[in-house]
């Protein structure tokens, strides 16, 4: 049976961050759906044609991985797309913290779909999406945080907001 892996999110924008983890978790998987949940509270600033489009263009050419969009629990997606792994990216002790309460509740939910959890590369372990939005909300330089072959767009759509 396939490897099917999820790794969730918002990607609001996809970063330097997000790209090494989905790099690193190709090896272990025969595919890995980058899947953004529209279910959540969260108000995102970029568009969601944008974020999508912005995860197509980072893995342009990159076998076995998809990006989807979900609207119900991640667990039941999992059991849709018939993933048995959730992947996550760890940064430091509160996202250890915080992400161990959602696995735990996860495996609550369904017991076969487990958590898998990569430590970012510590060069980007300052790198965050909410930061990046921060930056563009002041004006500033936020590019350079953002997978290589999307800056030029994502300069673009700044300019023109
Ligand atoms: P969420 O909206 O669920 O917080 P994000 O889009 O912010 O989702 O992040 C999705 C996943 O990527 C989470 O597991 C998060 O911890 C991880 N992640 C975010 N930034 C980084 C980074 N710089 N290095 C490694 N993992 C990261």
């Amino acid at each position: 049976m396939k490897r099917i892996a999820i790794f969730p999110g918002s990607f609001d924008p996809i970063t330097l961050g997000h790209e090494s983890i989905v790099r690193r978790a190709l090896p272990l998987f025969d595919e890995v759906i980058i899947a953004i949940g529209e279910n959540t509270q969260k108000k995102c600033m970029f568009p969601l044609d944008r974020r999508i489009k912005w995860i197509e263009d980072t893995f342009q050419g990159t076998e076995n991985v998809r990006v989807e969009t979900y609207n119900l629990l991640t667990v039941d997606y999992c059991k849709q797309r018939n993933a048995k792994y959730i992947i996550r990216g760890l940064r430091n002790s509160i996202d250890f913290q915080y992400e161990q309460n959602i696995a735990l509740i996860n495996n609550e939910l369904n017991a076969d779909i487990e958590t898998v959890f990569l430590l970012t590369e510590p060069r980007y372990t300052s790198i965050n999406s909410s930061f990046i939005r921060e930056i563009v909300n002041f004006g500033g330089e936020a590019s350079r945080f953002l997978p290589e072959g999307i800056r030029a767009d994502f300069e673009k759509y700044i300019k023109e907001l």
